[in-house]
Order: structure tokens, then C-alpha cells, then sequence
């Protein structure tokens, strides 16, 4: 099995590294056509707007959508969950296209800018359910996103409480509310925060779970159709 990473910006070969550490392969991906040669993809965080015009550039958009509409799964990091993201608000978000498909809606900057990067335990009792290990993961927050509303087939993965130190910025959720940082619809997996720089691989683990389940559901119903 080959996981593909997207490879224009951002913490690529960290995932790759990460991916490693679980046993697989993680391939970088430039061009559309190298999407055809691998079972899944992540995206890794960054910056996204540059990640977006470099997409451009390559004429990535429509082999991306595509890859999604396919089913494929897909795992957002960060500037990932942004690309992955159905709507994206906040600072210079104007224009900038995204490739969609999960429900949400995601302030791009909703924890602040660089100087407000921060580390934080938050509680992953999904995750910790099927990969075992402690009920927290140190999420590293890099000017991360925030998620503000999730569609009704979205499953939240993990919320941590919405600082009051982003009051100033607008759509904030409020101090005594929760903000969402680990979403899963179906074969998309997204998260705020940051896995890949971490030595705690159980997000890939989970990940590498979706892929596994995508490829028996592929080729079960190959087997069904071909006894037809
Ligand atoms: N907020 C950043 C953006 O808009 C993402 C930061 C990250 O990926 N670490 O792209």
C-alpha cells in the first residue's frame, strides 16, 4: 500500500517520516497523474493559500475533487483541513479555492497567528478507542484553524474550549464554548492540529485503519459484481 502526500508545501516529509513509523510508504505527489498510483492521500499543513496557487499552478483542483468524489480517503492537516473544507472563513481567506467535500465550515486562523501557536493535551476518545493508548494526544497548534460548524454527517473527533484570547476575531466561538479540531465524514479524516510533528503515531494508525477498510469495502464489491 502507498499513501500519497501531497508534496507542494508544508510539512510533507514529516508525514512521510511519520508514515515510516507505521510501517508504509508515503509517496510525494506534484502532478495529477501521480494521484493515480496510490490507495490514499494527506495533505499536510503550511500555508494554505501559497499551497492553493501552487495547486493551480500544477492544475492539481479537478484531480483532487476527483480523488475525493472517488471515495478515496483523505487526511487534512491543518492548511489540509482548510483545502478539505467546504467553507473557509477568516483573514485573507477572499478567493482562494479549496477542494471541498467536507461538510464544514473552518475559520482559517481561528487560534491566531504565529505568536499564538501553542501546545495542548486534548482528549481523543475515538482514536484512543481503537488505537488503545493514553484518552489525550499533545496536539501542536501551528496558526491553526478552528472548526465552527460541522454538517449532520460529520463525526467530531475532538473539541478542546475556544480560547478567550482570539475574542478579536471574528465568528470566534466565545470562551465558554467549544471549538472542533478532529472531524471524520466517511473517507475524509481532518484535523487542526499538527500529528505528524509529534512522535505519537496513533493518528496515522487510525488513518492507515480508513485506507485498509476502503480497500476490503473496494474489493469485496469487486468480488460481489464479478459473481454476478
Ligand atoms: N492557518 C494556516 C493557513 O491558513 C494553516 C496553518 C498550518 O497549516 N499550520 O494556511
Amino acid at each position: 500500500m502507498a499513501v500519497g502526500v501531497l508534496a507542494l508545501q508544508g510539512s510533507f516529509n514529516e508525514h512521510i517520516a511519520a508514515l515510516k513509523r507505521v510501517g508504509v510508504k508515503g509517496v510525494q505527489i506534484r502532478k495529477p497523474e501521480q494521484l493515480q498510483s496510490v490507495s490514499a492521500l494527506i495533505i499536510p499543513g503550511g500555508e494554505s493559500t501559497t499551497m492553493a496557487k501552487l495547486a493551480e499552478y500544477h492544475n492539481l483542483f479537478p484531480a483532487l475533487r476527483e480523488f475525493v468524489k472517488m471515495g478515496k480517503p483523505v487526511w487534512g492537516t491543518c492548511a489540509g483541513l482548510i483545502f478539505l473544507a467546504e467553507k473557509a472563513i477568516g483573514q485573507k481567506t477572499g478567493g482562494q479555492e479549496l477542494i471541498g467535500g467536507l461538510d464544514c465550515t473552518v475559520h482559517r486562523n481561528f487560534f491566531g497567528s504565529q505568536i499564538q501557536s501553542f501546545e495542548a493535551e486534548i482528549p481523543i476518545p475515538e482514536i484512543a478507542a481503537k488505537e488503545g493508548g493514553p484518552p489525550s494526544f499533545r496536539g501542536v497548534f501551528i496558526r491553526a484553524p478552528g472548526i465552527l460548524e460541522v454538517g449532520p454527517e460529520v463525526q467530531v473527533l475532538a473539541d478542546v474550549p475556544a480560547p478567550s484570547t482570539v475574542g478579536s476575531l471574528e465568528d470566534n466561538a466565545g470562551p465558554e464554548k467549544k471549538v472542533i479540531v478532529a472531524v471524520r465524514q466517511g473517507n475524509l479524516l481532518a484535523t487542526a492540529f499538527h500529528p505528524e510533528l509529534t512522535a505519537d503515531t496513533r493518528w496515522h494508525s487510525y488513518f492507515l485503519k480508513m485506507v485498509n477498510e476502503t480497500s476490503e469495502e473496494a474489493s469485496s464489491s469487486t468480488s460481489l459484481s464479478s459473481e454476478e
